[in-house]
């Protein structure tokens, strides 16, 4: 009699858990890569938002690093050690690897499928933004198939065959391919139904025309060296596009009873450190954080139903919080163009501040121009975050965000 007792009590037990009491499916999900966006770069933008606000030692959070679970993903490729963003971003979406400058394949060319159709699938609206040209690598992994991440024009051209809602970033690189002759692919885009807006003015005016839109930038207001990426953030103008408004152009437009699944890529953290340029890295990493604190302000209006995991590519740039000497000088970002003869107290160096010399003075150090093979951090905050902690691989973060959502799918 006793043993019935307790075996109905577990069977009571097991009900309970499958009948509601388990955790609640992530149906609004943020993803968000920091392009080349290393442990290092977040500890000095955090160091430069210290020293903005006048500490010369310390640091100030960026809003992730105070998100309650941090992991840590390996980065590697199918056949190296240091990745490409396409190979990354394959892992990153689809949970295979690949050969760095294949696309959405494997290494023997076979198609593989981002996490985004099947999420699509089940009914939830997809968003898919970047600073860079929306045909790059880590967006275009989330929509198209290519042996070579350089074939902008065949990849831009699988973006209107997804049917994903919401696209924002800079223009198609090669929209006539590089001939010049093919059918453009903002025509393309048009033809199956994507309302196109260039700025957030012209996307106010015709968000309602379609159920499917893309934000390119304004060709007057926007436009710093070209098209097709969006403007840096270190000294924009207050009037030029940025990724915290498509994010919230976005959540607005897909926002429904059944849920959505954004992608947010800070395409130019990656940039900045190619170019070993500390102001653009950092700000570019804060723009960034902008765009994540609009993703958690909508996570405080739905803490249960919200997901948002932040992670990174890859690091680039190899850049280390200190070259030579015990100090950091980030203060000396805001002297950019200044003639100062004592810029970091001590007159280490004396002149102008440029651009060249900038990381100098706040003692960065940088060993590369290339990508490293370092792991990078994940941080995650609401429904099925909890999976998100500890090491990984780059292929496991787009599964744990499967089984957050609770899609059935196989990423066999
Ligand atoms: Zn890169």
């Amino acid at each position: 009699m006793r043993k019935n007792i307790k075996l109905l009590l577990i069977a009571g037990l097991c009900l309970l858990t499958f009948s509601g009491c388990g955790p609640q499916p992530a149906k609004y999900v943020f993803y968000f890569i920091g392009d080349g966006m290393g442990f290092s770069h977040v500890s000095a933008a955090e160091a430069y938002k210290s020293a903005a606000s006048g500490e010369k030692v310390g640091r100030e959070n960026v809003l992730f690093t105070t998100f309650p679970v941090l992991g840590v993903a390996n980065t590697f490729s199918a056949n190296s050690n240091i990745t490409c963003s396409s190979a990354a971003g394959t892992a990153l979406a689809t949970g295979h690897k690949t050969n760095n400058n294949m696309l959405g394949v494997d290494p023997e060319g076979n198609n593989l499928t981002s996490i985004a159709y099947p999420i699509h699938e089940a009914g939830y609206k997809v968003g898919i933004m970047t600073t860079v040209n929306i045909n790059h690598a880590t967006p275009a992994s989330f929509y198209a198939n290519n042996i070579n991440r350089n074939n902008y024009y065949a990849i831009g051209s699988q973006l209107p065959e997804s049917g994903f809602e919401f696209f924002a970033g800079g223009d198609f690189a090669n929209p006539k391919d590089r001939s010049g002759d093919k059918e453009s692919l903002f025509d393309m885009c048009e033809g199956a139904g994507y309302s196109i807006s260039y700025g957030m003015n012209d996307y106010n005016s015709k968000k309602n025309n379609s159920e499917k839109v893309i934000i390119f930038q304004d060709r007057v207001t926007d436009s710093i060296y070209d098209y097709t990426q969006f403007p840096n953030a270190f000294k924009r103008s207050e009037n030029q596009i940025k990724l915290a408004q498509t994010l919230s152009a976005a959540i607005e437009k897909l926002n429904n009873d059944k849920g959505f699944f954004i992608m947010t890529e800070g395409g130019k953290i990656d940039w900045g450190a190619h170019s070993n340029d500390i102001a653009n890295t950092v700000y570019e990493l804060l723009d960034m954080e902008e765009a994540i604190a609009v993703a958690y302000d909508f996570y405080l209006a739905h803490p249960k139903e919200t997901l948002i995991v932040i992670s990174a590519d890859h690091e680039t740039g190899g850049i280390a919080l200190g070259k030579k000497g015990y100090y950091l000088n980030m203060g000396a970002i805001d002297q950019l163009g200044v003639e100062n003869d004592d810029v970091n107290g001590s007159n280490y160096m004396s002149g102008q501040v440029t651009e060249d010399n900038v990381s100098t003075i706040a003692n960065i150090g940088w060993t590369t121009p290339d990508h490293t093979g370092g792991a990078v951090p994940v941080w995650a905050i609401g429904a099925g975050s909890e999976a998100f902690a500890g090491s990984m691989d780059n292929t496991d973060i787009p599964k744990k965000i499967i089984a957050a959502m609770q899609i059935d799918y196989s990423f066999e």
